[in-house]
């Protein structure tokens, strides 16, 4: 089993961000244990044993560091766990102090991911982030330190120009902490954030799209040099550290999701939870299933999801899946989107770059790139 629980407060809303978050200076921890202890006793279907535990958010590094002992342990307390169980907490670096990490590691936190940004102090004030470039060194050696060496840095990448980012050096100045994992996500402009507003008045410019794939490609010539492989269209790890929990997501497994947001899926049907925190507390609390709607996928939408993902990975697309004529994957391989081995496509730097639009084509949706 693979089981997401999200955490969804933050001290302030990023520039950038659209996520489900409810912003609080004090997290009601008390009121969010009690909730996700409801949602737990209302779940049918719980499987064993726990493969994979992602506490994800919102800023669950935000969540007491003593109470995360009793977070996990609720949650998991009738579930056996294999041997070697993932279980990743997101932290934000101003987060990260040598008691809070001690803490996670006493409560069986085994990897943590990171979400640095950026290495620039003036990027990192325009996106509203709480911490300053040497936070994010000072926090990776504090969780070193308390024996949490699986770690991850995301770093958006794809930055208004006139910010002047230097994104090369972003990447030197992330490999030089050598985490085990990085994830790099491309800025997007999303409907009702700081950074949608400030572009509607003028103040600033979405990126151009030739700034965006250059940054892209440039990631992976640098990450490569490193020693870091992309196993996916935004993750690259070092020595084959993936992500077990994202890894379970791409390859079509089933997961559970418990907390406000949170999505489960058995293979066939996905559903999603109330995403605002007190609707979602109010239902669990009077008893009501906090499920706001679910959607079970028709076969062609379950052949759309299998050829996403599996081109999202470098495992690539098996083309047996797709039982119809497609388009001319050769002239796709000769313009450096696609590689075919056998029988298995996969994607290229330059490939992942316009993967909708190559799914699009494969499935049938679109005939031209
Ligand atoms: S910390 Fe993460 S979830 Fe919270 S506002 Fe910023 S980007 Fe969104």
């Amino acid at each position: 089993m693979h089981l997401y629980v999200h955490v969804p407060f933050c001290v302030r809303r990023c520039s950038y961000c659209d996520f489900s978050i409810a912003v609080r200076k004090r997290v009601p921890a008390a009121e969010y244990l009690d909730a996700i202890r409801g949602e737990r006793t209302t779940l049918s279907g719980w499987v064993d044993p726990l493969e994979t535990l992602y506490l994800g958010g919102g800023t669950p590094s935000l969540f007491p560091a003593e109470l995360i002992a009793t977070l996990l342990g609720d949650v998991v307390r009738s579930t056996s766990r294999c041997d070697d169980v993932e279980i990743t907490l997101e932290a934000n670096p101003e987060d990260v102090t040598a008691n809070a990490a001690r803490e996670w590691r006493g409560a069986g936190v085994n990897r943590v991911s990171l979400g640095a940004q950026s290495f620039d102090d003036r990027v990192l004030r325009w996106m509203h982030r709480s911490h300053d470039a040497a936070r994010v060194g000072a926090a990776v050696a504090t969780l070193h330190d308390a024996g949490i060496d699986n770690l991850s840095l995301d770093l958006i990448f794809g930055l208004p120009a006139e910010l002047g980012r230097d994104w090369k050096r972003d990447l030197d100045r992330a490999c030089a902490l050598a985490p085990a994992h990085l994830s790099l996500y491309g800025l997007t402009v999303e409907e009702r954030t700081p950074l949608a507003r400030w572009i509607s008045r003028g103040a600033t410019r979405p990126p151009a799209d030739e700034r965006y794939a250059a940054e892209y490609l440039e990631a992976h010539e640098r990450l490569a040099a490193a020693g870091y492989r992309f196993y996916e269209v935004s993750n690259a790890a070092r020595d084959d550290r993936r992500s077990r929990h994202n890894s379970a997501y791409w390859s079509g497994r089933p997961y559970l999701g418990l907390g406000p947001a949170a999505h489960s899926f058995d293979g066939r049907t996905r559903r999603w939870n109330l995403s605002a925190w007190d609707a979602y507390r109010r239902a669990v609390s009077a008893g009501r299933s906090p499920v706001e709607s679910q959607e079970t996928l028709t076969a062609a939408q379950q052949e759309l999801e299998h050829v996403y993902l599996s081109l999202r990975t470098v495992a690539g697309l098996p083309l047996a899946v797709l039982g119809r004529p497609g388009p001319s994957l050769a002239a796709w391989e000769g313009q450096g989107w696609v590689t075919l081995e056998g029988d298995r496509l996969r994607c290229t730097p330059a490939g992942w770059l316009r993967l909708d639009a190559l799914v699009a084509a494969l499935t049938g949706d679109c005939q031209t790139v």
